[in-house]
């Protein structure tokens, strides 16, 4: 395991093995979790020591093959690449309350949604907690910019990747590093039954968000194969018991398809499905992925689909759509780039 993925506990009695006092582990977390490249740089070390933690525990920071800035919001978009070689994308968002990073959470993703370009490809591997931590820290230096609030939004499913992501979450978290409030965090998926339950153990106070895309299984099942596992039902009585737990209010994306779930009878219904659960829908006007013959709704059909969920009594907002002109929506320039590269 990559020495940035171990919390400062584990760390501290890894160096007591290693016959080093707790102080010294307390240093290394500190200039790990401030993005240093080079065991050279954390210069309050002896050099035996510097020597000793190059040779057996690598840093493997993650380069910057693309960075694409938008000219209209200001948004940048990085594709990394990795130690091994493998490309994840990050995003960093400008909005009022604070600099957003959307991270990725794995090569790829294995769930198949019919409208996403992250998962073209299927799932190559998932992330080291040290990889997603790195997204954050290393988008924080590069573009001078400091993050205050993190979406687990951009390539993979995070559920999928429970346990990493997990320690992902304490490590960033953590006073000593990061520190950022898991409140400022949200966890995006696309319907994991059972892990919605486990996490709902944990008592995070994070935010989850469901990808639904459809108010019932005739619509979930032709675009999100995980439905077929866990239908609508299943899903939402999750919900109701993860808000049991945490008595978090559950955001649920939801992406509108010309013709396919965007029609008034599709938004009465979801009102009727969301009905007695706090929930925010939050309305994505589709991305056209090149692969997918699935178009965005007209803004009317949007205002109409807004408007009813509203006088129903769930607050719907529709997502400002932001880095348009840089490919910003997930999974589209990791799949440019290696197009290219092949
Ligand atoms: N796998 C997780 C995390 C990905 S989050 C999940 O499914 O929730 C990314 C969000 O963007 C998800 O809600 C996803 O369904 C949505 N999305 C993916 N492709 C999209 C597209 N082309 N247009 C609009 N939203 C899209």
């Amino acid at each position: 395991m990559n020495l940035k993925s171990h919390t400062l506990p584990e760390l501290t009695t890894l160096f007591k093995e290693m016959g080093q006092p707790a102080f010294r582990a307390k240093q290394v977390y500190t200039w790990l979790h401030r993005g240093v490249r080079t065991y050279d740089e954390m210069t309050n070390l002896p050099l035996t020591l510097r020597q000793q933690l190059a040779a057996e525990h690598p840093i493997a920071p993650p380069r910057v093959v693309r960075k694409q800035e938008s000219q209209r919001d200001g948004t940048i978009k990085y594709l990394w690449q990795l130690a091994d070689g493998n490309c994840v994308e990050t995003v960093l968002m400008r909005y009022h309350y604070g600099n957003t990073v959307c991270i990725s959470t794995e090569v790829g993703c294995p769930m198949g949604c019919a409208f996403c370009a992250s998962t073209l490809g299927g799932l190559v591997r998932r992330l080291e907690p040290y990889e997603m931590l790195d997204q954050v820290l290393f988008t924080q230096l590069d573009s001078g910019l400091s993050v205050s609030h993190i979406v687990l939004m951009g390539i993979g499913e995070p559920l999928d990747n429970f346990d990493n992501v997990l320690r992902f979450l304490e490590l960033v978290n953590s006073p000593e590093g990061m520190n950022i409030s898991m409140r400022h965090i949200s966890l995006s998926t696309c319907g994991l039954v059972p892990k919605i339950d486990a996490l709902a153990q944990k008592k995070l106070q994070i935010s989850l968000a469901i990808s639904l895309h459809g108010p019932n299984d005739a619509v979930r099942n032709q675009i999100m194969p995980v439905n077929k596992a866990y239908p609508i039902d299943e899903l939402l009585a999750a919900c109701r018991r993860y808000y049991e737990a945490t008595s978090r209010r559950i955001h649920f994306e939801y992406a509108m398809i010309d013709g396919l779930n965007d029609s008034p009878e599709a938004a009465r219904e979801l009102l009727r499905r969301l009905k007695g659960l706090p929930a925010h829908v939050n309305m994505i006007p589709l991305n056209h992925v090149e692969e997918s013959p699935l178009k965005p709704s007209s803004r009317k059909a949007v205002a109409a689909f807004q408007k009813i969920l509203e006088d129903g009594g769930v607050t719907a907002t529709v997502r400002r759509t932001l880095g348009g002109d840089i490919d910003a929506s997930c999974g589209q320039l990791r799949r440019k780039y290696n197009k290219q590269s092949q």
